[in-house]
């Protein structure tokens, strides 16, 4: 992946010095050097990896120290500087900063936390290709993203920046694909498929197109929010070719939704790309109502739907980002009949072990009888519907 995940050794002692001064300037003020600011291979060269760095550019707490110490190897810290200029630095509770810089709480791991929380491996009849259910599959083509989100349920396979999946593995792939008919959707993640070059993701998309029973496609990605200048005409101009086409993009918070990410959806949106979103429920994060209700408002204002809202899976050293299920429940409780009903995602479990995602919803069935059901609305008003004799 020349040109894309430049795994940058932490630079020494002056050089350390002058490159974080360089960076500090472009990252309090982007628009005095637009070139490199735009450039999302300066974004992914220049992403801040090492304490020493980071320790010049924001005070830190003891946990953070510890945490970004500890994250070596997978899931090391790495933020994009565009990413990294949204962070608000005068507030320990930001919710970029959280997503983004590793705390200690991170390395206290629970029982009942799991490496492959959702059995991804346990379901993966050929490398990189999961198959749980009978008409879709997953696809994980790199191990690479724009910038590692702390609480990344795939954490035992992300961040080292390995090649992208071989040809001779997405060969084998394809021919699993192609020998089981009832495979119509196929959805490629990682890591973020948007890190690979671009000819390589097409020559995927490609020979994807060519089998006959593929009738979708689907990308999973983080790349238009942590790094939205690789969404660029080239990239736009080639996923148009492939449709149809959806992208699901994961938002976390609607401070994301910046005039660099409305831009980055625009362009996708105006390719005819069907936009989704993917947020993961996050303590002190994206819990409250509000704060959620604002991102999904933010969202369709972008033409970007809402799709799934995911329990944070006990994925290993999670449980300060994890909330009670019933947190997700009490959101869409708030939502429903409250706003729009394109605002709504449908609030998953997926199900721990490999049972799939499991939506949950507010019980609005109250009781079920012969010819008779009793329901709530949104207002907790009762209501009859009586069925036909
Ligand atoms: C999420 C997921 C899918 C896609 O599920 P949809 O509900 O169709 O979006 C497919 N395969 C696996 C293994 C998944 O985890
Ligand atoms: S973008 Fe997705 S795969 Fe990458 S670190 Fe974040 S949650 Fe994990």
């Amino acid at each position: 992946m020349e040109g894309l995940s430049v795994a940058t050794e932490p630079p020494s002692s002056n050089l350390a010095r002058k490159f974080t001064s360089e960076l500090a300037e472009y990252i309090e003020y982007p628009e005095a050097r637009p070139e490199c600011w735009y450039d999302w291979k300066w974004q992914l060269k220049n992403r801040i990896r090492s304490l020493e760095v980071i320790r010049e550019l924001i005070p830190l707490s003891r946990r953070e120290e510890e945490g970004i110490k500890r994250a070596t190897g997978r899931l090391a810290m790495a933020i994009t500087p565009y990413f990294f200029s949204l962070i608000d630095r005068g507030d320990q509770r930001c919710p970029i900063r959280k997503q983004a810089i590793p705390r200690l709480e991170e390395f206290t791991i629970s029982s009942s936390e799991m490496n492959d929380p959702c059995g991804e491996d346990s379901h993966s009849p050929v490398p990189g290709l999961v198959h749980r259910y009978p008409d879709r599959v997953l696809l994980l083509v790199t191990d690479s993203c724009a910038m590692y989100c702390r609480y990344c349920t795939r954490k035992r396979m992300v961040g080292e920046e390995l090649p992208p999946l071989s040809m001779e593995c997405f060969e084998d792939a394809l021919r699993y694909i192609k020998s089981k008919k009832t495979i119509r959707d196929v959805l490629i993640s990682g890591g973020d498929p948007l890190m690979m070059k671009t000819e390589i993701l097409e020559t995927y998309l490609k020979k994807l197109r060519a089998i006959p029973h593929i009738e979708m496609i689907r990308l999973g990605t983080r790349v238009p929010v942590t790094l939205p200048m690789r969404v660029d005409e080239a990239l736009v101009n080639m996923l148009r070719k492939y449709h149809p086409l959806y992208l699901s993009i994961h938002f976390s918070h609607f401070k994301e939704v910046t005039p660099d990410v409305v831009k980055s959806c625009a362009m996708l949106a105006d390719a005819g790309i069907p936009l989704g979103s993917q947020t993961v429920l996050l303590k002190g994060v994206n819990d409250r109502p509000a704060t959620m209700k604002k991102l999904m408002h933010e969202l369709l204002k972008i033409r970007v739907r809402p799709y799934y809202l995911y329990q944070c899976d006990m994925a290993m050293g999670t449980a300060h980002f994890r909330t009670p299920v019933s947190v997700g429940m009490n959101i869409i409780e708030e939502l429903r009949g409250h706003t729009t009903g394109y605002a709504l995602p449908t609030f998953v479990v997926d199900a721990p072990g490999g049972g799939g995602k499991i939506p949950v919803t507010p019980t609005y069935l109250i009781s079920q009888a012969k010819g008779r059901v009793t329901l709530r609305n949104y207002e907790n008003k009762i209501y009859d519907y009586v069925e036909p004799e």
